[in-house]
């Protein structure tokens, strides 16, 4: 038992069925059928794999893309592939998430079987514009078509979707009102991760906020201040041009535009409150790139040309970011410097991914353009830990009880230990 959240070690796990909800969301590359991506899935194969070896049934459920953006909405074949692939052995599939197809392949299961079940979103119940619009109670999902035609063929719940810890669904939350329920060992590591990072880092720690993402940007910020974890917040990519326009610095008209179209005006007003209460932990870029015609220009503050469009911080700010990520003895990073993905645009987010990989202090990355710029720059290796979540880890942040932690508790104080 870890917070309060019952782990696989309290179970008996030869012969059960596990149901194991897995984040395992991926960019899809829908004309070759396959996966852009693994990472998550790379993540998650240790505790599918521990749960089939101890000779249980596991059956994996999993969504893919979003019903709202629309993005990535795919059937679950290439991660059963994949995951095969990864494990070495035999990962079956079924086109079914809780219909007579699927059950009838549970039912059929032999101990140290793995079945992964098809996107759980394309049952209603489980999409997120459900979620949003209708707001059920655990009690309730409890009672939706996943959870009971699922339930009764199974032991156990294990949920290692801790990606997905913040979304309130039936396969996240409806299990553990029925079932007795455990934490995989991915969703233990990313908790216990974060709650050090927030509760007690080790000192200096270090904050370095950059990307596009502006809203979790300024939820993460503002916590991290207020909450004392962080010694420093370094800023840089969109979140750096918004505070150094918010207290009236020159960014260029370029930036400013941007972030006009990108409806991130009522940040500037956020920026400079943040600014003018923690102005001491809070260090700006002294000095912008931008490019024209592929080449890279470098401005200082006082210099900065009336139409720039800032898309990179410039080397003293490097410098100087640097030296405070060597000498930190906590960093954790989410957002891009500038826009890495090109060239000339790309020194920013390198040198600190670089700095990252050299500093002896312990490192976490988090965000999916993070953990591209960390695999970019090939320094994934060398960080500390590169969590999978973001939108969880935002959640966290805010210092909110996220949904499937509750349902995990639930869980554990209503069945208690009691071996499934
Ligand atoms: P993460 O996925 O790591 O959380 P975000 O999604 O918040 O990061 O931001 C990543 C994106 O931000 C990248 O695509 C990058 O090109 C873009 N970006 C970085 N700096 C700037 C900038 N100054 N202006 C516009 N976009 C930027
Ligand atoms: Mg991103």
């Amino acid at each position: 038992m870890r917070f309060g959240i019952n782990t696989i070690d309290e179970f008996e796990l030869a012969g059960k069925t596990v149901l194991c909800r897995v984040d395992m969301n991926q960019p899809v590359d829908r004309e070759h059928d396959s996966l852009k991506s693994t990472q998550r899935i790379e993540a998650c194969a240790p505790t599918l794999k521990e749960l089939a070896d101890a000779g249980a049934k596991v059956v994996v459920l999993c969504h893919q893309g979003s019903d709202i953006e629309y993005q990535n909405f795919y059937c679950t074949r290439p991660h059963a592939r994949v995951l095969s692939e990864l494990l070495g052995r035999e990962v079956g599939w079924v086109e079914d998430v809780c219909g007579p197809t699927a059950r009838e392949a549970i039912k059929a299961m032999k101990d140290g079987d793995i079945l992964v079940l098809d996107n759980v979103r394309f049952c209603s119940e489980e999409q997120t514009l459900f979620e949003l619009k209708l707001k059920l109670s655990h009690e309730e999902q409890a009672k939706t078509q996943v959870v009971t035609k699922l339930a009764p063929l199974a032991d156990l719940y294990v949920c290692d979707a801790f990606a997905a810890s913040h979304r309130d669904q039936p396969s996240l939350c409806g299990f553990e009102q029925v079932l007795p329920s455990a934490m995989g060992r991915l969703f233990e590591k990313e908790y216990c991760v974060i709650s050090e990072l927030m509760e007690s880092p080790e000192k200096p720690c270090v904050f370095v906020l950059g990307g596009s993402k502006i809203s979790d940007a300024f939820i993460m910020m503002e916590t991290v201040l207020k909450g004392g974890s962080a010694d420093k917040v370094l800023t840089g990519g969109l979140v750096g041009n918004i505070l150094l326009h918010a207290i009236g610095k020159p960014i260029g008209k370029g930036s400013v535009d941007f972030i006009y179209a990108k409806n991130y005006e009522e940040y500037i007003e956020k920026a400079k409150v943040l600014y003018d209460t923690y102005g001491d932990k809070i260090e700006l870029p002294c000095d912008l790139a931008g490019v024209t015609d592929g080449v890279r220009y470098e401005y200082s503050l006082s210099e900065v040309p009336e139409d720039l469009s800032a898309i990179d911080i410039g080397k003293e700010t490097i410098a100087h970011y640097c030296d405070l990520i060597a000498s930190a003895k906590t960093v954790f990073v989410n957002g891009p410097m500038g826009v890495f993905e090109q060239e000339p645009s790309e020194a920013g987010t390198k040198a600190v991914f670089e700095a990252l990989g050299d500093t002896a202090a312990y490192t976490v990355v988090g965000g999916g353009d993070s953990v591209t710029a960390a695999k970019k720059y090939k320094v994934t290796d060398k960080l500390g830990y590169v969590c999978t979540g973001g939108g969880a880890l935002i959640r966290f942040l805010t210092g909110e009880e996220l949904p499937v932690v509750k349902a995990l508790r639930h869980a554990a104080s209503v069945f208690g230990k009691g071996k499934a």
